[in-house]
């Protein structure tokens, strides 16, 4: 079925005679065969996005719908690789036409040569249905892919063989209900607006350790949660991104980057190949998926990202994986929604953004979650979802960052003044929130007793009260202010230095354990709890407190290495707990 072009808009083309076609099908678009998809359809007229550079292509141009959605390719291979927003592999691509996308360029996902080693599990004659897991392949060291029966299909496996295979060669054959044969490969195609099937979802409740102390300790996420990192340009989203990318405790990450700017996108590209993931000394590629949208892509490339995205890490998901999805940046892809609105001459909403906005936003949250996956053995796995948002001007009041806030559990908000004080990560205490608190204090209480909760509430009221003491000597001076409150400011300026504070590009302080970061915040508490009894019991020049030797080793605590904290914090513990009772003359 082909269709002629009435109207070129940029990405935009309407064409009609298409009757045929349906919302959501993929077209290929004039003699290069762009690659295009069905926006809307009235009567035999369709409105489509084109996902390449339309310039050359007039009224009279013909689109051919090719009668499938927007689908991508899952199976061995997507590891490692990194793809533009419609799944094709930027790697090969540019093997093929070099360092820009050649436009019409058809190239499969999953490279048709490669050769994966395959060790079938299920056995002739076993009844199967949509996520049974058949066997496996070792797709890179650190992630062992299992090769699952597509959604939607069952029956009884009349034929399976181990052995090497590229992913559309035939491993086997199920026969259906129906006495169908329905050949088995190692790759399955899924389209990628519709969240792929699960059993049933799980409240969340364990956290997703980042190593990362403001988060885990005072605004954690859980694994299966959404989280939103708003921040303006400079406030170190993209630094909060890659350590959540690089010690996150998940299997898989899968990283959207939609450029802020040009040369942005070519940052990640050259960084993050690079990056090694420190539980295995392996590169982090070996567990990660890239999507990037450079900025030689047209917007509605960006629109579908998300979706590739999203879909790629629900499949992992589906084998039983706990996988973190990150998202750099949701505004770039909401202006890519309003641009095609636009274009459709669509009624807009909130500054020109479009009424659907939130619920688009709200589509892709919601495919997060802790599942029980598809397939006879019950197994769990986790799909984290991260965006960042960067609102102009850092002004989160604008509709993205708003529409976002609505439906992330947790928000890490960056701050710009926080950053221009190099106070990193610059997530501000005062304005972020973890709404998983409460589902995930059973956990830290049965790990760390419930020392651990009661520590992080003590330290955010601290830091809170700080906030209120300040405005109070901006008033009237430091010097109104009590003994007990100095003690306080001085309390709150070690938690912002000693523990909030936390340096990516230092190699002992980039991550901290679950157990270290308990220990640093309980170091300090304890040097609270020493000064105030030092207080009660009379003394008033707290001067004398805040210059024990003991208070400086506190502030170097944090470099210490895992296998020496609990010494060495004990040994500092004790030492303050001397010389705080010196300082004051007992
Ligand atoms: P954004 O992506 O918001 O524009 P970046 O993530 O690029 O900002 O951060 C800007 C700069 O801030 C970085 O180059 C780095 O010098 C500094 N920075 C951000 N986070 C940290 C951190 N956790 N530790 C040390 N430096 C940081």
């Amino acid at each position: 079925m082909s269709g002629k072009i009435t109207k070129v808009s940029g990405p935009l083309v309407v064409a009609d005679g298409l009757s045929d076609a349906n919302i959501s099908d993929v077209v290929r678009v004039g003699a290069q065969g762009l690659v295009g998809e069905v926006l809307t359809m009235t009567g035999d007229k369709a409105s489509i996005q084109v996902y390449e550079e339309t310039s050359g292509i007039g009224p009279g141009a013909e689109v051919v719908t090719t009668g499938s959605p927007l689908s991508v390719e899952l199976g061995p291979g997507l590891l490692e690789n990194i793809y533009d927003g419609i799944q094709r592999p930027l790697p090969e691509i540019r093997k093929i036409s070099g360092s820009t996308i050649a436009r019409g360029i058809s190239v499969p996902a999953l490279s048709r040569e490669k050769k994966w080693e395959f060790t079938a599990k299920a056995e002739v004659g076993d009844n199967v249905s949509g996520g049974d897991i058949l066997g496996t392949v070792q797709e890179t060291p650190a992630v062992l892919h299992k090769i699952m029966v597509p959604p939607n299909v069952s029956g009884t496996v009349t034929e399976l063989h181990s052995g090497e295979f590229t992913v559309a060669d035939t491993i086997g054959y199920l026969e259906t209900e129906d006495g169908e044969k329905v050949p088995l490969t190692l790759m399955q195609k899924w389209a990628v607006r519709v969240p792929r099937p699960y059993r049933r979802k799980f409240m969340p409740e364990k956290p997703l350790c980042s190593g990362q102390r403001i988060i885990d300790t005072c605004f954690p996420l859980a694994k299966g949660g959404t989280a939103a990192v708003p921040g303006p340009f400079g406030s170190g989203k993209t630094v909060v991104q890659h350590q959540l990318a690089k010690w996150s405790d998940v299997d898989i990450v899968v990283y959207i980057g939609c450029g802020e700017r040009g040369n942005e996108m070519t940052d990640v590209l050259m960084e993050f190949p690079e990056l090694t993931d420190p539980k295995t000394g392996e590169p982090l590629m070996k567990r990660t998926v890239l999507i990037a949208n450079t900025s030689d892509m047209p917007v509605a490339a960006r629109e579908a990202s998300i979706y590739t995205g999203i879909t790629i890490a629900e499949y992992y998901r589906d084998m039983g994986y706990d996988v973190a999805i990150i998202a750099d940046s949701t505004s770039r892809w909401a202006e890519a929604l309003r641009e095609m609105s636009g274009r459709l001459e669509e009624m807009p909403g909130e500054e020109g953004y479009p009424a659907y906005l939130s619920s688009r936003l709200a589509q892709f949250y919601e495919r997060a979650g802790v599942t029980e996956c598809m397939g006879s053995d019950r197994r769990r796995g986790s799909l984290t979802a991260i965006g960042a948002v960067s609102p102009p001007g850092g002004d989160t009041s604008e509709p993205v960052s708003q529409a976002t806030m609505r439906i992330v559990k947790v928000f890490w908000g960056l701050d710009s003044s926080l950053a221009y004080a190099r106070h990193f990560p610059a997530i501000n205490w005062l304005n972020s929130y973890s709404l998983y608190l409460d589902t995930l204090a059973p956990w830290y209480n049965e790990t760390y007793g419930d020392g651990f909760m009661l520590s992080r509430s003590r330290a955010m009221s601290i830091l809170q009260e700080e906030a209120e003491l300040q405005e109070v000597v901006k008033l009237v001076g430091a010097d109104s202010l009590s003994a007990t409150d100095r003690v306080t400011l001085e309390v709150a300026k070690m938690l912002r230095e000693d523990f909030l504070q936390q340096n990516a590009f230092d190699e002992l302080d980039s991550y901290s354990s679950y157990e270290k970061q308990a220990a640093l915040l309980a170091l300090i508490l304890s040097y609270e709890k020493y000064c105030r009894e030092a207080v009660s019991g009379g003394l008033s020049d707290v001067q004398k407190l805040f210059g024990v030797d003991a208070r400086e080793k506190i502030g170097r605590a944090k470099s210490v290495t895992q296998d020496k904290f609990a010494s060495a914090y004990a040994e500092i513990d004790r030492e303050m707990k001397l010389q705080i009772a010196d300082a004051a003359g007992k």
